[in-house]
């Protein structure tokens, strides 16, 4: 230690860089974290997940308020109104709360908070604001920022990115939202439900890139069916504001007959690109891949000795909990022991109303390994989601036709994201279709469908 002045130094507190460094700490190392911005969380508590879905909750009571099923229950509101001010109050004391837990955390675990923006001096040094620290160990958990649309810019008033779609102080009388994927959705989902017209543009000839097939298609007709406007196959080749409003050029994909839309707000969601601008990893000998991110081996060591990577700065999906499991695992590994996360089985979870998740090979790419046996159960047929009216959505089991291992499970239903969490842990443990069909699950449960999903996939479902 007598040269160093941390056993571990944790660039970046978001999801993978905090749970590191607890996890750090826990091993009895001597923790530090480096975090430019005011509070800790990174991007996940403080402009991601955390807010996001605190907008998702309060449009959802709105929306159910107003215009759902409270009715038919005999319960009558008049009068449902938002408080737009009181709806970001209370995000603000979520994203508050969880960010100051965190802080919390690093006090308990004795780990040291090195405010500033943290840069490389050489592979064992780095400089945070004016402080230059050596580390034994240097994780790089820088996360991801806000991929821009070129020559489109963002000034968080009328164009905005996720970030400033969290902020709008009003709801948008038409909201077109650039890009199809899950952050698009969901965001686009809450200022829907507040009131918007919501438009979403995807280049692609379908929404939510990556996931099923059969779940993009369904999960279309669903979203339209709400009240959402979707415009595939389309580029957006212009943004131009003009005072309160904005003038969107559009055309096919393909090429062809540009148009113009009118919007008073644009959402740029295309994705997210890896953040390692400013960290200077050259003075490391490190160098980034041909997309921007740092390359791991399946331990999360870097290329140079003691500089390890994790998170949505590594190749893979870009998710909170992937960075956490990561996060455990790096800490684990560099205080000797074996830390792993089985990349195969990451859940993947939007949540809209319904939710869409999934975990394991989509349909399509289970077919390309060999030959499968695919079950469905509806959630219409599911007595706990007809009960509560929520029909729409279905349960796929996809399974090895040979083993019967299971290799996916996709869920739409109002309660797809807690549902998955039993596909991924039976996939970790190797199930089979019919070790989760003989599986008891409890009566009335929207879980239930996935039991009858996996009954399905030898083709004995009970109840359709
Ligand atoms: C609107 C939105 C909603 C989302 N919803 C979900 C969701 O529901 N579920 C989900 O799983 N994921 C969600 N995500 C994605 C999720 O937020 C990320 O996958 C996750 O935060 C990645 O964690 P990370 O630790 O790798 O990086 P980040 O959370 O991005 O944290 C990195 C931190 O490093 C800091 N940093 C960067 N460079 C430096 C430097 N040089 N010096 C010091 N500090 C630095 C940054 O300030 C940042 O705080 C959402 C993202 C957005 C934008």
């Amino acid at each position: 230690m007598a040269d160093y002045d941390f056993d571990v130094l944790v660039i970046g507190a978001g999801p993978g860089g905090y749970v590191a460094a607890i996890r750090a700490a826990q091993l009895g190392l001597k923790t530090a974290c480096a975090e430019s911005r005011e509070t800790l969380g990174g991007t996940c508590l403080n402009v991601g997940c955390i807010p996001s879905k605190a907008l998702l909750h309060a449009s959802e009571l709105f929306d159910e308020a107003a215009h759902g099923t409270m009715a038919k229950w005999g319960i009558k509101a008049s009068n449902v109104e938002i408080d737009l001010g009181t709806m970001h109050d209370s995000r603000r004391e979520a994203v508050k709360g969880l960010t100051g837990g965190i802080e919390f955390l690093f006090k308990k675990n004795k780990i040291e908070w090195l405010k500033g923006i943290a840069s490389f001096e050489s592979a064992g040094t780095v400089k945070v604001g004016e402080r230059t620290v050596r580390a034994k160990n240097i994780v790089i958990a820088t996360g991801s920022s806000v991929t821009p649309l070129p020559g489109v810019a963002v000034d968080q008033e009328r164009i905005v990115d996720s970030t400033g779609a969290l902020e709008l102080a009003q709801v948008p009388q038409h909201l077109v939202v650039i890009g199809g994927g899950v952050i698009g959705l969901e965001l686009g989902s809450v200022w829907r439900r507040l009131g918007a017209k919501v438009t979403v543009v995807e280049y692609l000839d379908q929404i939510l890139p990556g996931m099923d097939a059969e779940v993009r298609k369904e999960s279309n007709k669903i979203f339209k069916k709400q009240g959402f406007e979707l415009r595939l196959s389309t580029k957006v080749t212009g943004v131009t504001r003009n005072g309160d409003t904005v003038a969107l050029t559009v055309e096919p994909s393909a090429g062809g007959q540009a148009e113009t839309i009118e919007a008073d707000v644009v959402l740029v969601s295309i994705g997210r690109k890896p953040n390692t601008d400013g960290l200077a990893l050259d003075k490391a000998g490190l160098a980034v891949n041909a997309r921007g991110q740092v390359e791991t081996d399946h331990e999360f060591r870097t290329s140079v000795p003691g500089i390890w990577a994790i998170g949505d700065v590594i190749p893979g999906p870009m998710l909170a909990h992937k960075a956490e499991d990561e996060g455990i695992a790096v800490a684990e590994n560099i205080s000797g022991l074996t830390g792993i996360v089985n990349h195969a089985v990451i859940p993947n979870v939007v949540y809209t109303m319904p939710e869409i998740a999934g975990v394991g090979l989509t349909e399509e790419e289970a077919r390309e390994h060999g030959e499968i046996k695919v079950g469905k159960f509806p959630m219409l047929a599911n007595s706990r989601a007809k009960t509560n009216r929520e029909p729409d959505g279905f349960v796929k089991v996809i399974a090895d036709a040979r083993t019967d291992r299971v290799l996916g499970v996709w869920i739409i239903s109002s309660l797809a994201g807690t549902m998955i969490a039993q596909a991924a842990q039976a996939m970790e443990f190797g199930a089979t279709s019919e070790d989760i069909a003989y599986t008891c699950h409890a009566h009335p449960t929207h879980s239930e469908a996935l039991k009858e999903a996996a009954m399905a996939v030898t083709g004995k479902p009970i109840h359709i």
